[in-house]
């Protein structure tokens, strides 16, 4: 299994059902709404990096009216649909991005834990194996922010014990603070203190946690970019080495057809709208001036892919996985 992923070879969903005993055909997890999820993960190369986007599922997001700001939800639909995408729901899906060099593993965020949603947790329960990932090799996690289908991969359920004691958890400074002041709680709405308890019930508890400051590396060759706004430290990460640019952008934007085409569209999620937006734009126009890679967690499958201007927007032309 480890030599297979040591050379970056991609199996096929037929070989990886029988070398891996999964049982049953991996068809049964391509989810209605997001494109090409049979095999569970896509494996590509940048540079030095080999980059594997591992898909841990899909909330089926009923449609509301308070999604996005000033934006109705027939035009959310008419978005979806423009996207090739169907509209019968908010199709969120989570993808993680994995990056290997130098007999280092390293894992951006941690999926669900299969917290959230039904048809989530896909990540722990399979798909990490598929791709020729194990977990306890995984030397390094290194977080964007801290909402629960970022961080859920990394506690149990029931115990919150850790899913990954053997990995050094990085997470950006300012992240952290924010959520790990005790007086936060009681400003926060009701909705959303469990959270911030459950934040600080566990990561500054744990030994193998490390902060990372605006600019610092999170890990050698990995930069951390400040990009907040969806959350007050949002925080991108920049593995560029040369001419060769990939950027994990987290939240910087949610689902394609509808924020990186209309960057100004801002989802209920965005803590501070004006700021996400912002953040947004300023990746966006970088990623286009370098022709950048870029990873995104809920772009869907392949998860990754070069940004062009589309209109007054951005569009998303994926990798090619190999
Ligand atoms: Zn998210």
């Amino acid at each position: 299994m480890q030599s297979i992923s040591r050379r970056g070879f991609v199996i096929s969903a037929a070989t990886a059902t029988a070398a891996f005993g999964l049982d049953g055909p991996l068809e049964f997890i391509r989810p209605a709404h997001a494109k090409d999820t049979s095999q569970g993960f896509a494996k590509f190369k940048v540079g030095d990096w080999t980059v594997t986007s591992i898909y841990d599922g899909i909330w089926e997001k009923a449609h509301d009216a308070g999604f996005i700001k000033g934006v109705s939800v027939d035009e959310t639909k008419a978005a979806l649909k423009a996207g090739g995408l169907s509209d019968a729901v908010v199709p969120i899906t989570f993808t993680v991005t994995v990056v290997e060099k130098d007999g280092k593993t390293i894992m951006f965020d941690s999926g669900t834990g299969g917290q959230l949603s039904p048809k989530a947790g896909l990540l722990a329960k399979q798909n990490l194996k598929a791709a020729g990932i194990e977990a306890d090799k995984i030397s390094t996690i290194v977080v964007t922010h801290f909402h629960p289908d970022h961080i859920f991969g990394l506690m149990a359920k029931e115990t919150n014990a850790q899913t990954f004691p053997n990995a050094e958890i990085v997470v950006p400074q300012s992240e952290f603070k924010y959520w790990t002041d005790p007086a936060l709680i009681a400003k926060l709405p009701a909705a959303r203190q469990g959270l911030a308890k459950r934040i600080q019930a566990t990561l500054p508890t744990w030994k193998n946690v490390r902060q990372v400051a605006d600019g610092a590396e999170a890990a050698p060759g990995i930069k951390a970019v400040n990009t907040n706004g969806h959350t007050p430290g949002h925080t991108s990460y920049d593995l560029s080495s040369g001419s060769t640019k990939l950027i994990v952008t987290g939240d910087v934007t949610n689902i394609p057809a509808l924020f990186m085409r209309h960057p100004s569209w801002h989802a209920a999620f965005d803590q501070d709208p004006a700021m996400a937006e912002k953040s947004r734009r300023a990746v966006f126009s970088q990623a286009v001036a370098d022709g950048a890679v870029l990873t995104g967690y809920h772009w869907g499958m392949p998860g990754a892919g070069t940004i062009r201007k589309d209109g007054d927007g951005y569009a998303l032309v994926p990798v090619t996985p190999i």
